[in-house]
């Protein structure tokens, strides 16, 4: 018989965990303090349960942390790991230290039904949803996972394609009987699916991110087929109405390509849809992936479109380029390990 997964159980499945092995009701906070709380990698060490107790969750139960299968380190300090899933995929995470912070990239799904065409993983096609385990293991058994301070869902997959999953991680992660993060360490991209972001804000405190990477929808359906069913316009609309002054932040992802979305026209679009929302906008180096005709714009064009953006009222970054010797562009180590 397969072995369940403590990683990823509510207090409720816990609950019914204690349950089903025989240990009283209040034995579910205390499996879910070794799992979330202490972080265990082992049923024995469980050591306020009776030993009976533990022997009998052990033959049903795993914790269900699984090390990566494979890695590659920048220069930088960025480090990139490849890790198998439950259902015998391999999905990639990315480790980014800087200074005292240190941000997890991690995958929602193996592959990606988007097929975004600058994007490695769109290439791949789609190989599932990714287990609340599966996404919780990355966090979990990355190297330095208590050096962490943010988690990104920004790796393969759409991480509203796999809404149930996300949420209920973004829960753990959040819950006092869990990990007790604050969701403002926690940011959640998507390229736009409608019903899901509606969803998401109704159920989740945590950052949401939008892949815009075009303003004008016929130019982003080139980009992105996704455009075609989730309108970015039907989404701005939606997301004007919301009130971002409080706790949660906003941002809008722009990879920036030569001569395809860097032009003064871009800019002007995007200061007209977006000066009005309360947002920031993250301009992103394009890391080049093989075989495709896509292009990185340049550092001046990057500069320039940053300082218009914030000379016309939108707060603008340029997101620090890490790991470019290692491929950090999502699903490269995956397609590798394939070759
Ligand atoms: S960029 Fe993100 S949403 Fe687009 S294909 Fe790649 S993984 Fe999917």
């Amino acid at each position: 018989m397969k072995k369940g997964q403590l990683l990823g159980k509510t207090l409720d499945e816990l609950k019914a965990v204690a349950a089903e092995v025989g240990l009283p009701t209040y034995a579910a906070k205390q499996i879910a303090e070794w799992v979330y709380g202490k972080r265990v990698r082992s049923i024995e060490e469980m050591t306020n349960l009776s030993l009976s107790g533990r022997k009998a969750l052990a033959e049903r139960y795993t914790i269900g942390c699984v090390p990566p299968c494979d890695m590659q380190q920048s220069n930088d300090g960025t480090a990139k790991y490849l890790f198998p899933t439950e259902s015998g995929q391999k999905v990639e995470c990315v480790f980014i230290p800087d200074g005292d912070r240190a941000t997890l990239c991690v995958s929602s799904q193996a592959g990606c039904r988007m097929g975004c065409r600058f994007c490695m993983t769109g290439r791949q096609g789609f190989g599932g949803n990714l287990s609340v385990t599966d996404i919780l293991n990355q966090i979990y058994s990355v190297p330095g996972s208590e050096q962490l301070t943010n988690i990104v869902f920004m790796g393969q997959g759409e991480p509203l394609d796999n809404l149930d999953a996300v949420l209920q991680a973004t829960r753990l992660l959040t819950a006092p009987e869990g990990w007790a993060w604050s969701p403002k360490r926690i940011t959640v991209s998507t390229v736009g699916m409608r019903k899901g972001v509606e969803r998401f804000l109704k159920e989740s405190d945590c950052h949401l991110a939008i892949s815009l990477h075009n303003p004008f929808p016929e130019e982003r359906l080139q980009m992105m087929p996704a455009e075609k069913a989730y309108s970015i316009r039907e989404l701005l609309a939606l997301l004007s109405e919301q009130d971002w002054s409080h706790q949660r932040r906003l941002s809008f992802e722009y990879i920036v390509f030569d001569g395809l979305n860097d032009s003064e026209r871009h800019a002007r679009e995007l200061v007209r849809l977006l000066s009005p929302i309360e947002c920031r906008v993250n301009l992103i180096r394009f890391h080049q992936i093989p075989d495709t005709p896509y292009r990185g714009a340049s550092e001046e064009k990057m500069v320039w479109l940053r300082d218009y953006l914030t000379r016309h009222g939108v707060t603008t970054t340029i997101r620090a380029s890490r790991g470019q010797d290692i491929f950090a562009a999502c699903g490269l180590l995956h397609a590798k390990m394939k070759e």
